[in-house]
């Protein structure tokens, strides 16, 4: 025999003993494991029969990886809502129950991620495992375990902050037609908590790819991913996951929540989310009711939101604030799914694509949007000249329509009128601006004052923006008191006011020539 042959025996003498220890070591052991059958397959929807034992909600695994949840548990077989695509499904597989229920990985390690409802990164970056994972569906904090709404949470919107103040702990909805610009009051909230100390999560619900990639680039574009998390359940994807991604997404949002942070939750849409519910009932045959919608429809929404609370002290005092939103047809509030969302929620913010098309923008429709509770954690700095503002601005709504008749007006009327379009041109924001406190107040406290009424509108934008430029030189100090729990000294509000009063300075009353009033 040659040498190569003597290596050949050598080499499988070492692999069979290798064989001959690895048996030795096998210590053979009984699992019981349950398996059913698909029975029957259609979009999104699988039957399985030969699984008694599964309970609700229980994930059970198809072949490929694709996982499923028990939605109804019949006596001849489980309604499986399919968490993926179901193209790959077939009659007869096999299908395993795995003992749990859905949950999803948290932690910190998830901040600046892109991830769909089962944890999957969607960014390109590697595979997501924080050690830490909890269900989808939990139980919200108790009544005991809660504490009032008490601290705002500043949107960096001014009207917003002015008018319908948001509080850390509350759902605020917003709600309004198609393409009036309720996800970028989302996206400006969120990239306001920049150094606030709030984490954000924007869960994209059943929306364009395109529009995801938007609001990501945007995010990312202003440094707000690094205190922020994106799930995405897109429009093209199963309709179970769309179900499912809203509870992932809060499940995330409590882990940071009792963990004593302040987070800020986005729902972007309800709508898509009640849609998709409504595909998977219809297809497991649950009874339809109104616009067919299943009768849980308002169980869906409101087991969702009561997760969004202010935590007491006790439990670590962390609290989330909820943002869902809601898509409008022809500017219907009263349609089925805005009033459920609407009487769940603690206010709403209604966009009106009128005000839209004038191009007053953010198209906050100041007299139907409200908030329940956030007025009353509104800063009382704030507090002080907002009260004039409101009942200003509501006359104003009510006798600007008058005016658009040419009718003859009074001096008094026509004060009012000139007053409310000053305050609704002060109001106009650019999206991805948000403003500062001192900005805000600053200007706040300039209409209250009414130094902009002897202005002429064309005016308005840049007596707005000298205003917000001079309150940089608001000192540090007294920037703070905006923010405290106290009243404004009188002199603290006349110091403010002198500032805008000379950045005014430079500006024409109507009817008079720029020049001709300057020194
Ligand atoms: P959809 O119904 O498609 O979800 P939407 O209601 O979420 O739309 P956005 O996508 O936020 O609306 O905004 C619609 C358009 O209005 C966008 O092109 C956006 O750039 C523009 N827009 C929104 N807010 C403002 C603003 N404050 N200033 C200028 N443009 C704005
Ligand atoms: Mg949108």
């Amino acid at each position: 025999m040659n040498a190569a042959t003597d290596g050949l025996l050598a080499a499988c003498e070492s692999a069979l003993a290798g064989v001959r220890q690895a048996r030795q070591a096998f210590t053979p052991g009984l699992s019981l494991r349950e398996t059913g059958t698909v029975a029957q397959v259609v979009t999104g929807i699988a039957r399985v029969s030969g699984l008694p034992g599964a309970g609700q909600d229980e994930l059970l695994l198809f072949p490929g990886d694709l996982y499923g949840m028990a939605f109804n548990l019949d006596e001849d077989g489980i309604g499986v809502v399919l968490l993926g695509d179901h193209a790959g499904v077939r009659v007869g597989d096999r299908v395993r129950r795995t003992g749990r229920v859905m949950d999803i990985a948290v932690g910190d390690g998830l901040l600046g991620r892109v991830l769909d409802p089962l944890g999957r990164p969607l960014d390109g970056g590697a595979a997501i495992d924080t050690g830490q994972r909890l269900p989808i569906e939990r139980p919200a904090a108790s009544i005991m375990d809660r504490a009032p709404v008490g601290i705002p949470l500043q949107s960096g919107l001014k009207v917003v902050d002015a008018l319908i103040p948001i509080g850390r702990g509350q759902r605020e909805l917003v709600v309004g037609d198609r393409q009036t610009g309720k996800t970028s009051i989302a996206i400006d909230t969120i990239l306001n908590q920049r150094g606030q100390d709030v984490l954000c999560i924007y869960c994209a619900i059943g929306q364009r790819a395109s529009s995801v990639a938007r609001v990501v680039a945007n995010l990312r574009e202003h440094g707000a991913m690094e205190y922020t998390v994106v799930v995405v359940a897109a429009g093209s994807d199963a309709p179970g996951l769309v179900y499912i991604a809203p509870y992932a997404a809060t499940s995330i949002a409590e882990h940071f929540m009792e963990a004593g942070r302040d987070v800020l939750i986005v729902y972007d849409d309800l709508t898509q989310h009640a849609r998709a519910y409504r595909e998977l009932s219809l297809l497991l045959r649950r009874p339809p009711g109104r616009e067919a919608f299943p009768g849980d429809i308002f169980y869906i929404h409101s087991r969702l939101l009561e997760r969004a609370t202010h935590l007491s002290d006790e439990r670590g005092g962390g609290s989330l604030t909820a943002l869902p939103i809601i898509e409008t047809e022809a500017q219907d509030i009263s349609a089925y799914i805005p009033t459920n969302l609407i009487s769940i929620t603690d206010g709403q913010i209604y966009l009106s694509p009128s005000l839209f098309e004038l191009g007053v923008l953010p198209a906050i429709d100041v007299g139907k949007s409200v908030s329940r509770v956030g007025s009353k954690a509104q800063r009382p700095s704030y507090r002080a000249v907002t009260g004039d503002l409101k009942l200003a601005y509501a006359q104003f709504e009510e006798l600007e329509n008058f005016a658009r008749f040419g009718t003859r007006l009074d001096d008094g009327t026509r004060r009012i009128i000139d007053h409310g379009e000053r305050i609704r041109a002060c109001l106009k924001q650019p999206e991805l601006a948000p403003v500062g406190v001192p900005a805000q107040i600053a200007v706040l406290l300039a209409l209250s004052q009414r130094l902009f009424d002897p202005l002429p509108l064309a005016q308005m934008a840049q007596a707005e923006r000298a205003v917000r430029d001079a309150a940089a030189m608001i000192p540090a100090a007294l920037c703070r008191r905006f923010e405290s729990d106290h009243k404004l000294a009188d002199a603290e509000r006349d110091a403010v006011i002198a500032l805008a009063r000379q950045a005014l300075a430079g500006f024409a009353p109507t009817g008079q020539d720029p020049k001709a009033s300057a020194p």
